[in-house]
């Protein structure tokens, strides 16, 4: 059981060793509530931000705090098609990221819409999606590369309909790049579990 000073010298060992970009570099608002400790995490959970528009952390955040609900942003990373890779809700605290089922997961957003087809089209994205850049399939590896590192306890790898509903999250192109980094990473594939 690792003490909470341990822990919090694992998270600032992550964004250090990665230059992950600190809650502050993007405006971060403080939590509205103390939130729920987590650690030992057994999988990571791949997001897309989708069709509406949202492309920033802190767009993100403001959605997360106004039309979810939620006491802080939902992720626990962002990673940009630059390949930069953010800093969202810090690691100490369990995520908000897959409904009701978010102990032991470590959500992290790629920013864009992976999905494209009409839904795009409605929001103005293009029926063809974001590009996956093969910058941010790097920063993925390297981010995933450091948590296993870290979390021995690691076990899956997959994007979030994999493990529970969501419409499309994180969209139909990324799901094959996810299955091909799970492969390359040896990571076991999620159980869904739908209707929570
Ligand atoms: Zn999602």
């Amino acid at each position: 059981m690792a003490t909470s000073e341990e822990r919090e010298a694992v998270m600032e060992d992550i964004l250090s060793s990665l230059n992950v970009l600190r809650r502050n570099s993007w405006g971060a608002s403080a939590p509205a509530k103390p939130l729920d400790p987590d650690w030992d995490y057994e999988a990571i959970v791949i997001h897309n931000t989708g069709h509406g528009h949202i492309d920033t952390m802190k767009k993100i955040q403001s959605f997360d705090f106004s039309d979810r609900g939620w006491d802080d942003i939902s992720y626990h990373y962002g990673i940009t098609s630059s390949g930069s890779i953010m800093e969202g809700r810090q690691i100490i605290y369990k995520g908000a990221d897959v409904k009701n089922q978010n102990t032991g997961k470590i959500g992290v957003v790629c920013i864009g819409d992976f999905d494209g087809g009409v839904r795009g089209w409605l929001s103005g994205h293009g029926t063809g999606g974001d590009p996956i850049t093969a910058a941010m399939q790097a920063a993925i590896k390297r981010l995933t590369v450091k948590l296993r590192l870290v979390f021995p306890t690691m076990e899956y790898f997959g994007g979030h309909i994999e493990y529970g509903d969501t419409a499309d999250c994180p969209g139909s192109h990324m799901l094959p790049v996810v299955a091909s980094l799970r492969k390359e990473f040896g990571l076991a594939t999620p159980i869904k579990r739908s209707g929570l």
